[in-house]
C-alpha cells in the first residue's frame, strides 16, 4: 500500500510542488541525492573511489516533454563523460531513456543515444541504461542491441533487466545471444500481475536463476558480465557463496547499490575485494527519484515525514 502510494505521489506534480520547496524534505533528499550540480556530485564520487568503490553518475531526469529537452539531455551526460575523464574518476554513467527521449520514438532515441555514446566510446567511459516501466522495454532493448553492435567492441554498455517481468526469461537468452552485459534489478515500478511476479520470493527466486546463469562459465566465455544492482542482503550473501561454489572470481562479477542505502554494507563488501559500485545521482529534478525510494522502504519514509514535522 504504501509502497504505491510513494509511486502515485511520485507522479503527482502538486505533491512535487509541495515538497521540492520544503527545505526540511530538501535536506532529507540529500542522503540519496548528491546534490543539484556536477560538483556536489563529483565530490561524493571521489570520496566513494577513495574508499575503493566504483560509481554509477546519473544526472536526474525523466519523461521529457520536447524533442530539444532529450537533445539537452545529452548534451548534460556528455559533460559527464568529458569530467569522468578529466577527474579520472571510476565512473561509468547511467541513463534513463526516457530522459533521452524514447518517448519521441526508437529512431530519435537511438540517435540521440548514439550522440552520448559516441564521446563515452572516444574517451572509453562505461555506459549503462535504466529499465523503466514495462511499456518501454521493447524500445529501451532495441536500441541497447544496436549500440551494443556499434560501440560494444571498446566500451562495457550494459542494461538493466528487471526481474520481476514474466517476458525477463527470454529477454535474457536474447541477451546472452548478443554477448550483453547485466544489471540485475528486482524492478521498481508497479506493474499488474499479467506483467510481472507480484511474490518477493518468487522474485528472490528467479532472480538467483538468472544470477546463477550468468556465473557460469559458458556466459562469461560470450563477454557477458553480471552486476547485481540490489541492498537484499539475502541476494548478496547467495551470489557471494554461489561465486566462491562455482569458482568465479571477485572480478568476474559486480555489486550495485544506490548512494545512501545500506552504506555499511557497502564498504564491507569493497573491503573484502569485491567490486561494489553505488549509484549516484544529481540533478534539480530529483523529485520522482526520491519518492521510488521512499516508496522501497517505510523507514525511508519515516524520515521524511519526521522532516515535515519537525518542519
Ligand atoms: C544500482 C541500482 C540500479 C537500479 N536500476 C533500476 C532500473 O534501472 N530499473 C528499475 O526498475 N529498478 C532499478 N533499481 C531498483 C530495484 O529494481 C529495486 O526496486 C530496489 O533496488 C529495491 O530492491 P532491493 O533488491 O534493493 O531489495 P528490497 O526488496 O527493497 O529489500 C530487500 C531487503 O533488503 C534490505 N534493505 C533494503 N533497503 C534497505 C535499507 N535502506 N536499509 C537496510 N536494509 C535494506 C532489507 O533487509 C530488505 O528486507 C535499481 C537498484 C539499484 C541498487
Amino acid at each position: 500500500m504504501l509502497r504505491q502510494f510513494f509511486i502515485a505521489l511520485s507522479q503527482s506534480n502538486m505533491a512535487r510542488r509541495f515538497v521540492t520547496r520544503f527545505p526540511p524534505a530538501r535536506i532529507t533528499s540529500r542522503q540519496f541525492i548528491s546534490g543539484e550540480t556536477i560538483d556536489e556530485c563529483v565530490s561524493v564520487v571521489k570520496d566513494l573511489n577513495a574508499r575503493g568503490i566504483s560509481v554509477l553518475m546519473n544526472e536526474v531526469g525523466e519523461y521529457v516533454t520536447t524533442r530539444e529537452e532529450a537533445q539537452q539531455a545529452a548534451q548534460s551526460f556528455q559533460k559527464i563523460a568529458y569530467r569522468i575523464a578529466e577527474d579520472k574518476l571510476g565512473a561509468s554513467i547511467s541513463i534513463k531513456p526516457s530522459f533521452l527521449g524514447l518517448g519521441f520514438g526508437k529512431e530519435f532515441f537511438y540517435e540521440n543515444m548514439a550522440s552520448l555514446v559516441q564521446v563515452a566510446y572516444d574517451l572509453d567511459i562505461p555506459i549503462e541504461m535504466d529499465m523503466e516501466e514495462s511499456k518501454d522495454v521493447d524500445t529501451t532493448l532495441a536500441v541497447y542491441y544496436r549500440l551494443l553492435k556499434k560501440f560494444g567492441d571498446r566500451i562495457h554498455i550494459a542494461i538493466a533487466i528487471q526481474v520481476y517481468l514474466h517476458r525477463t526469461q527470454a529477454d535474457v537468452q536474447k541477451l546472452i545471444h548478443a554477448g550483453g552485459n547485466i544489471r540485475l534489478v528486482k524492478g521498481a515500478y508497479n506493474e499488474s500481475p499479467a506483467i510481472a511476479l507480484q511474490n518477493h520470493d518468487a522474485v528472490n527466486q528467479a532472480c538467483m536463476m538468472y544470477m546463477r546463469t550468468f556465473l557460469s562459465e559458458e556466459v562469461r566465455k560470450k563477454g557477458c558480465f553480471l552486476a547485481l544492482g540490489s541492498h537484499d542482503p539475502v541476494l548478496i550473501e547467495w551470489l557471494l557463496a554461489e561465486a566462491d561454489r562455482m569458482g568465479v572470481d571477485k572480478e568476474s562479477f559486480e555489486i550495485q547499490m544506490l548512494q545512501g542505502v545500506r552504506q555499511n554494507e557497502q564498504q564491507r563488501l569493497a573491503d573484502m575485494g569485491y567490486q561494489v559500485r553505488i549509484y549516484v545521482p544529481y540533478g534539480i529534478a530529483w523529485y520522482p527519484y526520491f519518492m521510488r525510494r521512499l516508496a522501497e522502504r517505510p523507514a525511508n519514509a519515516l524520515l521524511l515525514a519526521r522532516s515535515l514535522v519537525s518542519g
